[in-house]
């Protein structure tokens, strides 16, 4: 792709569009950065935003000017940016080319792509995969839709052996034309995000993009245990591992080509052979969920370094003896606000869980530890429904601490079954919680709900979180600040 001298409009200026913009610029195009929010909007971009005119970019803020739109040679679309804006039909009636950054990106990229989609988990497989190959000693980066845009990775790599380990969205795939992961990883499918994409087909058509262009010499790691990923066996052209997490109790579950549980022990099956890769003991995230990750994050670590050439001839199961994948999996620290294990005070374990922003969730993360559960839920009702809570808060919550705008609708939900007691504010919960936990239980913060309405994001609300343990935890005993340490 060359853009030098093309006008190039980058429409969506968050971290992937300011990104792009300056990569565009930093090659020739002249770029106009556009977006609908006012310059005053603008908070922790906005040094960007001077940044990006000192490069010699355009910026409009406030508007779409649709002129500008259809005098462009390429639109890029940021993945916050709806491809159906009425404004973009237009410049598509004019012929103008409308890409997403991820592809700008994979347009220029050097290295062995590694993509991971599905409807959860792809933040932690994919920061389990870039971990996985960074401690076996490969030369790998991760990004994406998590932490960095992919157009910044592209700068940094120029050695063809590294591994670039991108997490998917659909609405990324979606404006993807000649992505080309040379492993696709898809971690499951379930109903969601279907207001944007209309119906459950449109959102399983777009995660098979991801397929679209690979070839024989490619791979794809997919989920057996899920019904609608099993099926995508016929949407690529690539070598399939599977991963399945449910042969650990049904034998004819095992899978005849990939990375699957028996019993307790992890175990890659390829080319009628078996290596044993792992035990359970070492994943070192809880809950069954993070299993399926482990295996997920296994079998395209595998896939990947088969790939990257750095040893010779390097089959998987070569690779499976030569690797030191058992410890690596064991050093995993996890990703922030996911289940995040933050300290233990007087003997209770605290979690930070502040990704959880809706009722499925949190189930996930109720269903991963033991009780008693003194258990932290609110803020902006997203729609769903508290009830479904029921029947886990009956066996392992011994207190609700509800905060933010959906205190009332989860009284109403949860009162009956388990004691609740509204707190003003996050860092009030946490004390509260401290007085009614008990040594061996849990104070897990997993609200179910959007942030929103107290806080700028879940990040911020996680960090807040943590703050209130820490300060809780310079206050307690000696012997629990030493415990909280290893
Ligand atoms: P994503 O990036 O797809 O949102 P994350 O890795 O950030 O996924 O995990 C978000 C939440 O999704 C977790 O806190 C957990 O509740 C749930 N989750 C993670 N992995 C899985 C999985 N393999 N299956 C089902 N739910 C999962």
């Amino acid at each position: 792709m060359n853009v030098a001298g093309q006008t190039i409009v980058v429409m969506g200026l968050g971290e992937s569009g300011v990104a792009a913009s300056e990569f565009l610029a930093r090659r020739g195009a002249r770029v106009i950065a556009m977006d609908v929010k006012r310059e005053e909007d603008f908070t922790r971009t906005r040094e960007a935003l001077e940044a990006l005119r000192a490069l010699g970019v355009r910026v409009v803020l406030g508007a779409h000017p649709p002129e500008l739109l259809r005098a462009a040679d390429v639109i890029v679309l940021s993945p916050g940016v709806p491809p159906t804006l009425a404004v973009l039909d237009e410049a598509r009636r004019a012929g103008v080319p409308i890409l997403g950054e991820v592809e700008v990106a994979a347009r220029f990229l050097r290295g062995i792509l590694i993509g991971v989609t599905g409807t959860n988990g792809k933040t932690t497989v994919t920061a389990w995969i870039g971990d996985l190959l960074a401690r076996c000693g490969y030369c790998a980066h991760v990004g994406g839709n998590i932490g960095r845009a992919l157009v910044r990775i592209v700068q940094e790599v120029h050695d063809a052996r590294c591994l670039v380990v991108a997490e998917l969205s659909s609405f990324q795939l979606e404006m993807a034309e000649t992505l080309r992961p040379r492993v696709a990883v898809v971690t499951n499918i379930a109903p969601d995000h279907l207001d944007r994409h209309g119906s459950l087909e449109a959102y399983i058509e777009a995660k098979r993009r991801i397929f679209r262009h690979q070839t024989e010499a490619d791979w794809a790691v997919l989920n057996a245990d899920d019904p609608v990923v099993r099926t995508m066996v016929g949407a690529t052209r690539a070598r399939i591992l599977f991963f399945s997490r449910r042969a650990e109790r049904a034998p004819a579950a095992e899978v005849e080509r990939g990375v699957f549980l028996r019993g307790e022990r992890l175990i890659l099956r390829w080319e009628g052979e078996e290596r044993e890769l792992a035990h359970r003991a070492d994943i070192p995230l809880r809950g069954a969920h993070n299993v399926e990750n482990a295996l997920a994050a296994l079998a395209a670590t595998l896939a990947g370094a088969s790939l990257s050439r750095t040893m010779e001839a390097p089959t998987l199961l070569a690779l499976a003896e030569a690797l030191p994948l058992r410890e690596a999996l064991r050093a995993f620290p996890g990703v922030e606000h996911r289940l995040e294990w933050v300290a233990r005070i007087e003997g209770v374990d605290y979690y930070n869980d502040s990704k959880a922003t809706n009722v499925a969730s949190t189930l996930t993360a109720l269903e991963a530890l033991e009780g008693p559960i003194v258990l932290i839920l609110g803020g902006r009702d997203k729609g769903d429904d508290f009830t479904r809570l029921r029947p886990v808060a009956a066996k392992k919550v011994a207190h609700v601490l509800a905060i933010g705008e959906a205190v009332e609708k989860i009284r109403a939900a949860l009162e009956d079954i388990v004691p609740l007691t509204r707190c003003a504010t996050l860092e009030e919960a946490v004390r509260t919680a401290r007085h009614l936990a008990s040594a061996g239980g849990v104070v897990l913060l997993s609200p179910a709900c959007a942030s929103f309405d107290m806080f700028e994001n879940f990040e911020h609300r996680g960090r807040v979180f943590k703050e209130a343990v820490h300060r809780m935890l310079s206050e307690a005993t000696p012997p629990d600040r030493r415990r909280s340490e290893c």
